[in-house]
């Protein structure tokens, strides 16, 4: 087209932007960006083409090249407000993301229903409940905050916020709910503990004749799961079996494989496995292993490591796994075999993160992290909560959960530096101990055994309730217990 000296419109240029961005063509996107600067062509003043732009240096990951497009925008459209404020988020940059919120805000821009549910998503995620609620109190003033999928996500933000009551209430008032609504309410349930009142809103909804798809029938069982109801949890996979329209995925198989193992049916649950009419992946194999992990069972253990290795030896995830049910049975030598096999293939896994909101400013912790300032103050908290457990309740370090065969003393250190363990400490150093409130922690992978325990015993010497939210699901602690009755 250029060849033949023909000059493309507007509607051509979106159009080829917007597929290069689909493809992640991110050099043939910035040629076409190049031409059209050359060429004198006003990009700034075409509301269209500057979002297609701004849409695909976001997309490919180029945040630098999009927020210079969006700089130079004279009227800025929601459109590229979105693009690049959903790009911030996404990438982790929250405060970019937030800043941008505001100046779209005080520009009395109408944000849309699709970018108030985003930011509540990433809000969701990260657990940032003040700007959720914050994000909250807008969308009832705008009129796209009406709508049912942004009081989704609404409550969807609170339930992962741990914030229960508020999305209960929030939920019972909702003037019109879908499958959405439904399914939201009952996973948070799930990750809560609350089997019972999964399984009563399950019920309610079909009374409800709202139907239920396969993201209902994978919440519910799994609520049942995460709640000890098997034979419930059971029947609700059968009851999906027979369902005309909706069919089991993999993901259900591998909730039922979690169902079974909880309960200490490991064979029921490898044989379920082997005769499903699905290829197993490696997801359902990993759970298989880790109930092998908490009932012992080292020799099925094995066999399944075994398969996860042949299915993906490439998955860091899969030789920590393998390594720690040596670990916890004892066996070193094959425990040091297996991190070896994978540090001979340059296999790390994700680095352990856990954060905590304090006066409205969120502190992330690495494990092992000595870099946030009161870091001394967080130490001696620690030790002196351990000493007074000791004390009270001669609670010691579950070595075993070090999974390092060395000496004592280095295991307990290791032990204390774990993310989970420096954000608890912090949120002590504010606020101390001797109220009764509730400290909320989040982390990004499975909290570990030891973590547990000591979470478990430090909810009995203090008046605070401590809300662990990690990779699977809520652990409230008090009193000396934990709502996940220690199987997670
Ligand atoms: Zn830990
Ligand atoms: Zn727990």
């Amino acid at each position: 087209m250029l060849e033949n000296g023909e000059i493309p419109d507007e509607y051509t240029l979106t159009t080829v932007l917007k597929a290069c961005s689909r493809l992640g063509k991110i050099r043939e996107g910035s040629m076409i960006h190049g031409f059209l600067i050359t060429s004198g062509f006003p990009c700034s003043g075409k509301a269209a083409i500057a979002g297609s732009l701004i849409d695909l240096y976001v997309k490919c990951g180029n945040l630098a090249g999009a927020q210079r497009v969006f700089n130079q925008i004279g009227e800025k459209n929601v459109i590229s407000w979105s693009a690049l404020i959903l790009g911030y988020a996404q990438e982790g940059n929250l405060a970019e993301a937030i800043e941008l919120f505001k100046q779209l805000q005080n520009n009395s821009k109408q944000v849309d229903g699709f970018v108030l549910s985003s930011m509540m998503g990433v809000f969701a995620d990260f657990a940032l409940v003040e700007q959720g609620k914050q994000m909250h109190a807008y969308a009832v003033k705008v009129p796209s905050g009406s709508e049912i999928s942004v009081s989704n996500s609404i409550v969807d933000m609170y339930l992962k916020c741990g914030l229960l009551d508020e999305a209960e209430r929030l939920f019972n008032e909702m003037p019109a709910r879908n499958v959405v609504s439904w399914t939201v309410m009952i996973t948070g349930y799930g990750k809560h503990g609350i089997g019972k009142e999964a399984i009563r809103l399950f019920d309610q909804m079909q009374s409800n004749n709202i139907e239920p798809d396969g993201v209902t029938y994978l919440a519910t069982p799994s609520a049942c799961s995460h709640s000890g109801l098997t034979k419930e949890g059971e029947e609700y996979f059968s009851q999906l079996c027979r369902n005309r329209w909706v069919k089991p995925g993999i993901e259900h198989y591998a909730c039922m494989v979690d169902l079974l193992g909880r309960d200490g049916r490991l064979k029921e649950a490898k044989d379920l496995i082997e005769n499903m009419p699905l290829k197993p992946n490696v997801g359902i194999w990993q759970t298989l292993l880790s109930a092998c992990r908490v009932h012992g069972n080292l020799q099925l253990g094995k066999e399944v490591g075994q398969n996860l290795l042949t299915l993906d030896g490439e998955n860091p995830v899969n030789y920590v796994m393998i390594s720690n049910i040596y670990a916890e049975a004892g066996y070193w030598k094959e425990y040091e075999q297996v991190r070896e096999m994978a540090k001979a293939k340059g296999l790390r896994k994700e680095a352990g993160r856990s954060w905590v909101e304090i006066d409205k400013v969120v502190h992330f912790f690495y494990g092992g992290d000595d870099t946030h300032p009161m870091i001394d103050k967080i130490h001696r908290v620690l030790k002196e909560m351990e000493r007074r457990m000791k004390e009270k309740m001669g609670y010691v370090h579950g070595v075993k959960f070090a999974l390092r065969d060395i000496d004592e003393e280095s295991k307990v250190e290791s032990l204390r530096v774990h993310s989970e363990k420096l954000a608890i400490g912090l949120a002590l150093c504010h606020g101390g101990w001797d109220e009764a409130r509730v400290i909320r922690v989040f982390k990004n992978l499975r909290i570990c055994g030891d973590c547990h325990d000591f979470i478990k015993c430090l909810s009995k010497i203090v008046k605070v309730v401590f809300v662990v939210r990690d990779a699977n699901r809520f652990h409230q602690f008090k009193d000396g217990l934990c709502s996940c009755r220690d199987y997670w």
